[in-house]
């Protein structure tokens, strides 16, 4: 089988260091669509592990609900709203970014649904889909192939069900997911222990991350740290395998120091220096 592990030496050979001359404006604006009420964390967490991850410009999209809680607990984000006060109804923008993620915390109104499809129709921005975004092309897999080639699907278990369908075992699972793959042209990150990314034949099964990692926000930062990386302009497969690591790395690295039981999805953020200075 094409499969490589994702170890520390396959991860240096892709890793770019910063440019001494970078500005912001040339370390990637990156947008992330994100939040419902109730779930404004989702977008935060996502946004500022964004952030964290290098981006020279992170920017949130998210309902009307949402925009203080942005603002005031990142100074440092951007912050758009919808017209709505508690979903997103409509993805529109005057930003360029040269990254979008969409989906965590973002519910399944049947008008985030509509306006999920009106973006995926005109869209050509590299794209990084998780959570309710899964779940929505779950619903309406005919919108699949509006996505662009090498689009990054993010699912956990259930999602990637939600997806392909049911499994037996551990190779009809990888066979499906290459096949959906293959059917979408769309990269797809398996999470779980170990996560697994598949581009086609090709596949990428992680060497990083534990238990700790189990806890609620998890995904929503890793889908910042890979949007975040498209943004500096790795190609999607790169970005998928480098955000994979790093995330499972943070939880290595901080679990002698926090134990496995108060280990946080913020932890994941805090924790990110420390991942990328061990491939610096
Ligand atoms: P989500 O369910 O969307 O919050 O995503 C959970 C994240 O945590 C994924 O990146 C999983 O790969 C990771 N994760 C969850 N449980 C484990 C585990 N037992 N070992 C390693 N990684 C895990
Ligand atoms: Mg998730």
């Amino acid at each position: 089988m094409n499969m490589l592990h994702i170890t520390k030496s396959e991860i240096t050979k892709r890793y770019k260091p910063i440019d001494s001359k970078a500005h912001k404006g040339t370390q990637g604006h990156a947008l992330i669509v994100a939040g419902s009420y109730g779930k404004i964390g989702a977008a935060v967490l996502a946004s500022k592990a964004c952030l964290k991850s290098g981006s020279g410009l992170v920017t949130a999209f998210v309902p009307k609900c949402g925009y203080q809680i942005l603002q005031i607990s990142n100074p440092e984000i951007m912050t758009l709203t919808d017209v709505e006060e508690t979903f997103i109804s409509n993805i529109d923008f005057d930003i360029k970014p040269q990254a979008i993620a969409i989906g965590p915390g973002l519910g399944q109104e049947k008008i985030t649904q509509n306006a999920l499809h009106q973006f995926f129709k005109s869209n050509t921005v590299p794209l990084i889909l998780d959570a309710d975004a899964l779940n929505i092309l779950s619903i309406n897999k005919n919108w699949l192939s509006l996505l662009q080639p090498k689009t990054i699907l993010t699912p956990h278990p259930k999602e990637l069900e939600r997806l392909i369908g049911k499994w037996n075992s551990d190779e009809e699972k990888l066979d499906k997911t290459k096949a959906f793959s293959k059917q979408y042209h769309v990269i797809v990150v398996m999470k779980g222990a170990p996560t697994v990314v598949i581009d086609g034949d090709a596949v990428y099964k992680n060497s990083t991350g534990n238990a700790a990692l189990a806890t609620a926000g998890s995904g929503d930062v890793l889908t910042g740290i890979i949007t975040s990386l498209v943004a500096q302009s790795y190609e999607p497969i790169t970005a998928a395998i480098l955000g994979v690591y790093l995330h499972g790395l943070t939880a290595d690295i901080a679990l002698p120091k926090t134990g496995h039981h108060a280990f946080i999805a913020s932890d994941i953020i805090n924790y990110l220096g420390k991942a990328f200075l061990t491939i610096e």
